[in-house]
């Protein structure tokens, strides 16, 4: 089944021209780099009016400089220009000086991914076009206009977006390595499913697996089945390829965990549907998670992500004797903030206070948001001496920042308390550390008060 029909349809000369005819095993091909200062999209088209709706919506929906030629000539010109630098062109077809996809195979040789407008929706045309390793081609209408703003919002994302290809077959590979870099993924190959699971663990940030089934060393169910060992759908989606006509192919995959499955020889445009429902439930995933554990003010982890992460700190630390430093801030007076300033203001001072937390705390443990003007950390392996050192350090660059909102200048400061040794329970050890906080501030506030040391009579440190 593998190696006869790589992919599916036939690759057109120039597209073979892209393919590396036999590639090392196992390495990586990044996406061709999107510059950041490549702002700027080429817009070839013969319509004056219709490329300047398109324009519009370029620049509103993607943020982008759009600038247009009517002519190849008039695109000749501005690519010269090397002040202007482009990330992608779009074009239409049928140019006065660029008959049929003249126009389609100039912005490929500029090096640029290039979506295709077309008139109509014709299979002849459709082919003619797809036999190029183009971005995407949509018909000339409104929606087509939504769909050339997405796929230009794709590119940079598919830039940083990293698909693993699992093939022994080296022409099959290749095939779907031309596919991707022609979208412009990040795209890694392995020849196995040894080698795949190797590619991962170095590359564990990588959004979707396309792997084949009949292999050396490791088939493809088997690596599906290894890598649902430890990440989940939600984590990572997996395709399946086999050879059309081996049913049961596709089920064993889907049954142990593949996202999706495709049937060789597919359709161009059947591969990039599939790969994008994917990708789009991941990228989804990752959004939803993201934003069940952020606090949207300040940015940092939120009650819910401190209490996903803390307990194991917390056991781990119970059972190993390390130290374990568990702290509660509070900003002083906040009320008094919103009061005299607005609640724009009191929201402001709070993400600069959650920054200076964030930059103080970095790497120490687990900083997040508790609600109000109320944080919470954990931090492992934390003994009497760091704590003073990093939570008075805080303390103290709190009280001498100023912080501006609008014109007026805000001060204010934290009082802290932080438990040192872990009590029976998490619960029980943040309750310590939030009586702590009381005594930091009947003691004054705008300062650091710990778990009192045996010998040790009064009221903590002073701040
Ligand atoms: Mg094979």
């Amino acid at each position: 089944m593998h190696g006869s029909t790589p992919g599916g349809i036939e690759p057109v000369p120039h597209m073979r021209g892209r393919i590396i005819a036999h590639m090392a095993r196992g390495i990586e091909r990044p996406a061709v780099p999107i510059n950041r200062e490549l702002q700027h999209v080429l817009v070839i088209n013969g319509s004056k009016a219709a490329s300047r709706l398109l324009g519009e919506a370029i620049q509103a929906r993607c943020g982008r400089q759009v600038e247009m030629a009517l002519t190849l000539a008039q695109a000749v010109t501005l690519l010269a220009d090397k002040r202007r630098k482009f990330y992608a062109a779009v074009v239409g077809l049928e140019l006065q000086d660029a008959k049929g996809t003249r126009i389609v195979e100039f912005a490929l040789e500029q090096g640029l991914p290039t979506i295709v407008l077309t008139g109509s929706w014709q299979e002849e045309t459709r082919r003619s076009i797809f036999s190029y390793p183009i971005f995407d081609y949509f018909v000339k209408s409104k929606l087509g206009i939504e769909d050339v703003c997405q796929a230009l919002n794709r590119i940079p994302l598919n830039n940083s977006t990293k698909v693993l290809v699992v093939d022994d077959s080296v022409a099959a590979r290749d095939f779907q390595i031309a596919f991707l870099t022609a979208h412009r993924f990040h795209v890694l190959f392995a020849a196995n499913g040894a080698e795949a699971l190797q590619l991962l663990a170095e590359h564990p940030d990588t959004t979707l697996v396309i792997t084949d089934n009949e292999m050396p060393l490791m088939d493809g169910i088997t690596l599906t089945t290894r890598i649902r060992e430890t990440r989940g759908r939600d984590e990572l989606a997996i395709i399946g390829v086999a050879a059309k006509g081996s049913p049961a192919t596709a089920v064993r995959f889907l049954k142990h965990g593949a996202s999706d499955f495709l049937a060789k020889p597919f359709e161009k445009e059947e591969f990039y549907c599939r790969i994008y429902n994917c990708i789009g439930s991941i990228e989804h995933a990752r959004a939803i998670t993201k934003a069940a554990f952020t606090d949207p003010l300040t940015e940092m982890a939120n009650r819910l992500a401190f209490f996903t992460q803390a307990p194991a700190i917390f056991s781990a630390a119970k059972i190993s004797g390390e130290a374990l430093a568990v702290a509660m801030l509070d900003i002083d007076f906040f009320k008094k903030v919103n009061d005299t300033h607005g609640h724009a203001a009191g929201d402001e001072v709070l993400r600069q206070v959650a920054a200076l937390a964030k930059e103080c705390l970095k790497g120490t443990g687990v900083v997040a948001r508790f609600g109000g003007e109320e944080f919470c950390v954990i931090c492992r392996g934390m003994n009497r001496a760091t704590a003073w050192r990093i939570f008075d350090q805080l303390r103290g660059v709190v009280e001498a920042s100023s912080m501006e909102y609008e014109g007026q200048t805000i001060r204010v400061t934290l009082s802290i308390g932080v438990a040192l040794t872990p009590l029976g329970s998490l619960d029980e050890t943040i309750n310590h550390a939030d009586q702590l906080l009381y005594e930091a501030k009947n003691g004054g506030r705008n300062r650091v008060v710990m778990t009192h040391s045996p010998d040790e009579s009064g009221n903590g440190e002073e701040g």
